[in-house]
């Protein structure tokens, strides 16, 4: 059985959720889907759609906020319960702070930043990126089930989900700590974070690179994104240069996104920035050198001068209904 840990915030499943359950039904076999927090019921019913046989509720005031302590005992102790082979997550943040912890608990190998899994022979197979993403390892997990593994944002498209024909049955499974257990205390609602912007969740993005050539231009970036509704990211020289603030770096030393629509502005496409945006479902690139490497895996590219091409692209949007 494969367990499918997914994740929420205010009762909200994040998309990654729904990635982490594709990749285990692409796996194939049985498999259940948990959920931790408090007010599930929504998200709950919403796991319940997928084609899974069980959706395991852990609804306990220990786990309203997130704290890798709450988190790693009371799936330490569902884990002993359901005993499953493969235990899947999604590569967030969150994740990344208490499964490596988890795996420590539980004494088992963690395979992280996956993306891909295949059956060879009778073995499951894991692709991950190494060094900045210039080579893709293969990885087998090895010692006792379960195995655990984190799956990258953006490696495997939610769209694959397999719903069932009725809603899959819930169960609540009791969390036996109490808050006051916890040696953890969360600081109140990741108010810092509120300035931090979770580029992973974007549905559009305008990335913005070393062709702008200054910080006064970005008002045509920023007109581009208000007329097309969508995030303002950038490459890392921008951010080094202190144009746009470090949180909107994409690459392999900023955050991994998977929007439905990236446009590459400007941006050469180098492989430490591509290695963040390439799981983007439709990819278009401004760039005035036509051997750009983003044009390599760009969906549409338009070879011309940013100056030029980005403001008919904002005035045609504008004027369209
Ligand atoms: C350890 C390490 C980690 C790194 N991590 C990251 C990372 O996380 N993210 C990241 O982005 N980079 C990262 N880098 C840097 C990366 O190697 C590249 O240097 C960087 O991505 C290049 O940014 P760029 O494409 O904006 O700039 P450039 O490579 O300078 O490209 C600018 C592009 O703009 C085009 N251009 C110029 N003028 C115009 C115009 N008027 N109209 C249209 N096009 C124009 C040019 O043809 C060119 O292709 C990292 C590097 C290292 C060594």
């Amino acid at each position: 059985m494969i367990l499918v840990i997914a994740e929420q915030r205010d009762g909200a499943l994040n998309r990654a959720s729904w990635e982490a359950l594709a990749a285990a039904q692409q796996i194939g076999g049985k498999i259940k889907v948990a959920i931790l927090g408090v007010h599930l019921d929504r998200a709950a019913e919403e796991l319940a759609t997928a084609d899974v046989a069980e959706v395991l509720v852990l609804d306990a005031a220990a786990l309203e906020f997130y704290t890798a302590d709450g988190f790693v005992r009371a799936l330490t102790s569902l884990i002993e319960a359901e005993s499953p082979a493969l235990i899947v997550f999604s590569h967030t943040y969150q994740s990344r702070d208490f499964v490596p912890a988890l795996a420590g608990a539980l004494d088992r190998a963690l395979i992280t930043d996956c993306v891909r899994a295949v059956r060879r022979d009778d073995t499951l197979v894991f692709s991950r990126p190494m060094f900045q993403g210039k080579l893709m390892a293969d990885v087998v997990p090895l010692g006792p089930a379960p195995h655990i593994v984190t799956f990258q944002s953006g490696a495997v498209s939610p769209d694959i989900i397999v719903y069932g024909n009725t809603p899959a049955p819930k169960r609540t499974v009791p969390v036996i700590f109490e808050s006051s257990a916890l040696r953890q205390r969360p600081e109140p609602a990741f108010q810092e974070a509120k300035q931090v912007v979770d580029l992973s969740q974007a549905d559009r993005i305008v990335a913005v690179g070393r062709g702008i050539k200054s910080a006064e231009h970005l008002q045509l970036i920023q007109r581009l994104s208000a007329v097309l509704g969508a995030e303002i990211a950038a490459s890392r020289p921008i951010c080094d240069l202190g144009w746009l603030p470090m949180d909107r770096q994409v690459g392999s030393s900023g955050q991994t996104v998977a929007p439905t629509l990236y446009f590459a502005v400007g941006i050469s496409g180098a492989i430490q920035h591509v290695v963040g945006m390439k799981g983007a479902r439709t990819i278009v690139a401004i760039n005035k050198d036509s051997d750009a490497p983003i044009f390599e895996i760009a969906d549409y590219g338009v070879v011309g001068d940013l100056f030029d091409v980005v403001p008919l692209i904002i005035s045609e949007l504008e004027s369209s209904p």
